[in-house]
């Protein structure tokens, strides 16, 4: 149990909350304050001006045929009357005044804070080679850019995708669904390199083969050309790839700029602790935005998925109001292409061992990734059965068999190795341990 709360002037002269971000962390820090009993002001900063909405869907339903051009909001209009949160729509911040805990807002305001939570999240990394400004070139981050993408994916259209990771994929289902040509422009050697393993790729790759979706591996785009508009897509040994649409998924840049102006610490990420503290005791951060020690296996990372930025933003909350937040967990992530799901429990690292559970040709199987012997990671592929315990047994820091791992006729749970003479105790029982304090 942690010291409670050193106590804080009264609530009518205490500043309000400021939270700056109004994606899936920022709304859920605004909740969670709530929820956790937080009576004061609340001051959410939202850069947008629509209601905030659900992201997934962007790359997803939302650019269907025929599917509503209004996607999920994370909470109606009436959540933050009634929570008295005081959103403010098209409104940023400038800069933070530390010292006197105050915000420079766009509007020219200069509010003060009890407390400031940055969630401003991650943009689209920009495609930075010549001809990437001509229209037709896009990226995927905001409502906005969907319906503008969804606009041009009309049936025959020549679309040429920049990378093929989450995004890159799901566009490419959602665009060969409609019809469109779809040529897949990658870097690597395979798809979701950065967060699948070889076998659960070249799956993927299959299946979009089977919807007429073209990879080209190895391709380092170096120009798009046109007349006006994009015309042409250009990789360096001069190939030429001819689109009507260019869609740049290219990975993700985490917006700390505001924070690190402000002299916060940042490296690829405001560096933020596991009460989403940052090197400002007054200033806390969640979601994409940050960066931190992994408490399974104390590596240092950046996470980009939604359970992320929802725990994170109940810890701030706990922490903001003095209680205890719950237990660290295992982070998961999941996509769909052509109707086909993946869903991934912990962070897999390229050097663990990759079992294979089940006849990829059957479409339905998982890879587990074991790391020092311990369950460290799973991919699951349309084979949920395995999600929930492989999430347990990844936070047990299990010892698992690979042979009866490698069985699908075989639970998980009764893939569990037991070693009379368990090896030294690894980063992870280490992490594990302190997390259980
Ligand atoms: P991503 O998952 O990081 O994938 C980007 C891919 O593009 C990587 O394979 C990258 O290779 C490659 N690449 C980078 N520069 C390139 C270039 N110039 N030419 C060709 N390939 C290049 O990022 P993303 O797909 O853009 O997704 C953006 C964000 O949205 C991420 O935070 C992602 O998690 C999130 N998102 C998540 C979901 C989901 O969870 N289902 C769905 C949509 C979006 P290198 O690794 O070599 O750089």
């Amino acid at each position: 149990m942690r010291e409670p709360m050193k106590q804080e002037p009264k609530i009518g002269a205490t500043p309000p909350v400021i939270i700056v971000g109004a994606g899936h962390a920022g709304v859920a820090v605004a909740a969670g304050l709530r929820a956790r009993g937080w009576e004061g002001g609340i001051l959410l900063l939202d850069a947008e001006k629509e209601t905030p909405y659900e992201r997934p869907p962007l790359s997803k339903e939302l650019l269907k045929d025929g599917a509503p051009d209004e996607s999920a909001v994370l909470r109606k209009e009436k959540f933050y009357q009634d929570k008295g949160i005081d959103r403010l729509p098209g409104v940023t911040a400038d800069s933070i005044d530390r010292q006197n805990r105050r915000v420079l807002l766009s509007n020219g305001s200069q509010p003060a804070y009890h407390r400031l939570v940055i969630a401003t999240g991650s943009r689209a990394r920009p495609l930075t080679v010549p001809g990437a400004g001509l229209p037709g070139v896009q990226s995927l981050r905001t409502r906005a850019d969907a319906l503008e993408l969804k606009r041009l994916l009309v049936r025959g259209t020549r679309v040429a995708i920049i990378g093929a990771g989450y995004i890159g994929l799901e566009v490419a289902a959602a665009a060969a669904a409609r019809d469109c040509q779809v040529t897949v422009l990658e870097f690597q050697d395979r798809v979701m390199s950065r967060v699948t393993s070889a076998p659960v790729s070249r799956h993927f790759e299959r299946l979009h083969g089977q919807h007429g979706v073209r990879f080209v591996f190895g391709a380092a785009v170096t120009a798009i050309e046109g007349d006006g508009r994009a015309e042409r897509v250009i990789t360096a040994d001069g190939t030429v790839f001819h689109a009507d649409v260019v869609l740049a998924g290219i990975g993700v840049m985490p917006n700390q700029e505001l924070a690190a102006d402000a002299g916060l610490e940042c490296r690829d990420g405001i560096l933020v602790d596991g009460d989403g503290r940052t090197s400002d005791p007054a200033v806390y951060a969640a979601g994409d935005v940050t960066r931190f020690t992994s408490p399974t296996d104390g590596a240092s990372q950046r996470l980009e998925c939604i359970q992320n930025a929802l725990a994170q933003a109940d810890r701030v909350a706990a922490h903001i109001t003095g209680q205890d937040a719950a237990a660290p967990e295992i982070p998961w992530f999941w996509t769909v292409q052509h109707g086909v799901r993946l869903q991934t429990a912990g962070v897999r690292h390229p050097d663990d061992d990759v079992i294979v559970r089940g006849d990829p040709a059957t479409g339905k199987f998982s890879v587990v990734y074991l790391r020092d012997g311990r369950l460290a990671a799973a991919d699951t592929i349309a084979n949920l059965a395995d999600f929930r315990p492989a999430r347990k047994l990844i936070a047990q820091g299990t010892r698992i068999d690979p042979t009866l791992a490698a069985d699908p006729g075989i639970p998980l749970t009764n893939a569990i190795l037991n070693d009379p003479t368990p090896a030294d105790p690894t980063p992870a029982d280490a992490a594990l341990a302190a997390a259980r304090i």
